[in-house]
């Protein structure tokens, strides 16, 4: 094949999240040369950071574990990491992107043996935790990270310890001379799957996030859960390591609310339905109270929605909460709010809160897509069957199962645009 025909049959997938790969892996076992553009030094997105799916209570390492051998033995994907599209020119079948990739500072040659993580004296807060541990700055992002290569935090790199690494390292990967670099591509389509980030809890200030210790957020949950999260898995508070024993959810925690996200984000009645059975599992005397609006479990999750309710450890209280204090003494969280079902004004400490956020799309902020004629809804979700196609959380908040469908089909819509001259 000529050269020009081989790129006007390349796709483009931007974000290596379960939609990303699910769109690049379907393409490339038909034939289509993919190109996969990640921002981070990892693949995996939300999922990975997940503790179990639900309705299977499953861990998602499989799921993600299957689609990075499918993409290592498809020489026909080429994944780039630490990389963003920072412009886009043509129309389908014929476009010229310019994507710019940020230096590791360690070489593809890395093996992951962490001699150089075990001299570095750095601490950085761990982003993959949010924050709630440290990590070093010479690392892979977590325990499963594909590709299995290190990355060096770019502040690091500057200073003086960053060069005694280099001598270390016993297969020669580091190099913090490392610069970015532009790159020009030609590309025949383009999928946009750049995913969700949780809605920033702090901004529903009446719920005291990021004021009170003991006030979480589902996202943080599903680390606190994970054996490699930063309590190793044990469901702790932060304030002073007690076990979680008395826990509420909050659900539509800036959700549904014209102050902040108008729409419903599908999954976070589901998502705190497996954290009250993480809580259960880990400690059976617990109780957990759910505070809902109404509940939303589609189609066939309402069988797992059924078994969680069976639960009579788990309390349901239709309410949305007014607001959230903190006890001074103990600093539990107290949550206020009047019972819809019986109109009971209630005020009820708790060891731990979360706060059922929900999906805010990437495209709507960091994740803009730099080219002209691109339709966003009102939300900031790239409308679908524009000149640049979108698939899971950045077209729609969905589950992975959905995504996965969804990012099947634009696999076919990405090679009919792409054969619209190769
Ligand atoms: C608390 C919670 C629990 C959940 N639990 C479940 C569950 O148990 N079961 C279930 O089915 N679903 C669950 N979900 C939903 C699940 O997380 C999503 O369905 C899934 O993450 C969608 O994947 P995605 O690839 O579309 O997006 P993401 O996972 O967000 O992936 C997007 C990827 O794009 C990358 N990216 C972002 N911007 C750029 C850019 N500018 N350039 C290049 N790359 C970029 C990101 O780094 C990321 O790798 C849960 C959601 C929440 C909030």
């Amino acid at each position: 094949m000529a050269d020009d025909q081989a790129a006007g049959r390349t796709i483009l997938v931007v974000g290596g999240g379960i939609s990303g790969l699910t769109t690049a892996v379907e393409a490339a076992e038909v034939g289509y040369s993919v190109l996969l553009v990640e921002k981070e030094a990892h693949l995996g997105g939300r999922v990975a950071q997940h503790y179990q799916y639900f309705p299977k209570l499953c861990s998602p390492t499989c799921g993600l574990e299957i689609n990075y051998q499918r993409l290592k033995n498809n020489p026909r994907i080429r994944l780039l990491t630490l990389a963003e599209v920072e412009d886009i020119q043509g129309t389908d079948g014929d476009y010229t992107v310019r994507i710019r990739q940020h230096p590791r500072f360690v070489r593809d040659t890395c093996t992951a043996c962490g001699e150089c993580a075990k001299a570095c004296t750095v601490q950085v807060p761990n982003p993959f935790n949010f924050g709630m541990n440290e990590t070093k700055a010479i690392r892979a992002s977590h325990a499963m990270a594909f590709p299995n290569h290190y990355f060096m935090d770019a502040e690091y790199a500057k200073g003086a310890e960053a060069r005694t690494l280099v001598s270390l390292c016993p297969v020669g990967a580091i190099d913090p001379e490392m610069t970015a670099t532009t790159l020009e591509e030609k590309v025949g389509s383009i999928v946009w799957a750049t995913g969700w980030q949780p809605y920033a809890a702090e901004k529903v200030q009446p719920y005291g996030f990021g004021r009170f210790a003991n006030v979480s957020t589902n996202m943080r949950f599903e680390r606190l859960a994970n054996a490699f999260g930063p309590t190793q898995g044990r469901l702790t508070r932060p304030s002073d390591g007690k076990e979680v024993k008395n826990i509420a959810f909050i659900q539509c925690a800036g959700s549904r609310d014209h102050n902040h996200l108008p729409y419903c984000s599908r999954i976070c009645c589901l998502a705190s339905m497996k954290q009250a059975t993480y809580i259960r599992a880990q400690f059976p005397e617990a109780k957990v109270t759910i505070y809902y609006i109404d509940l939303r479990a589609m189609d066939r999750y309402e069988g797992f929605q059924k078994k969680v309710e069976a639960d009579p450890g788990i309390t349901w209280i239709k309410s949305k909460p007014a607001r959230i204090e903190e006890d001074p003494a103990t600093q539990n969280p107290i949550v206020i709010g009047e019972n819809t079902l019986t109109g009971i004004r209630y005020a009820e400490s708790y060891d731990l809160v979360v706060l059922a956020t929900g999906m805010e799309p990437n495209s709507a902020t960091t994740a803009r897509v730099p080219a002209k004629g691109v339709a966003y809804d009102e939300y900031g979700f790239v409308v679908k069957g524009g000149p640049v196609l979108s698939t899971g959380c950045a077209a729609t908040p969905l589950d992975v199962a959905g995504a996965v469908q969804a990012s099947t089909a634009v696999a076919l819509k990405a090679i009919q645009a792409t054969a619209m001259r190769g």
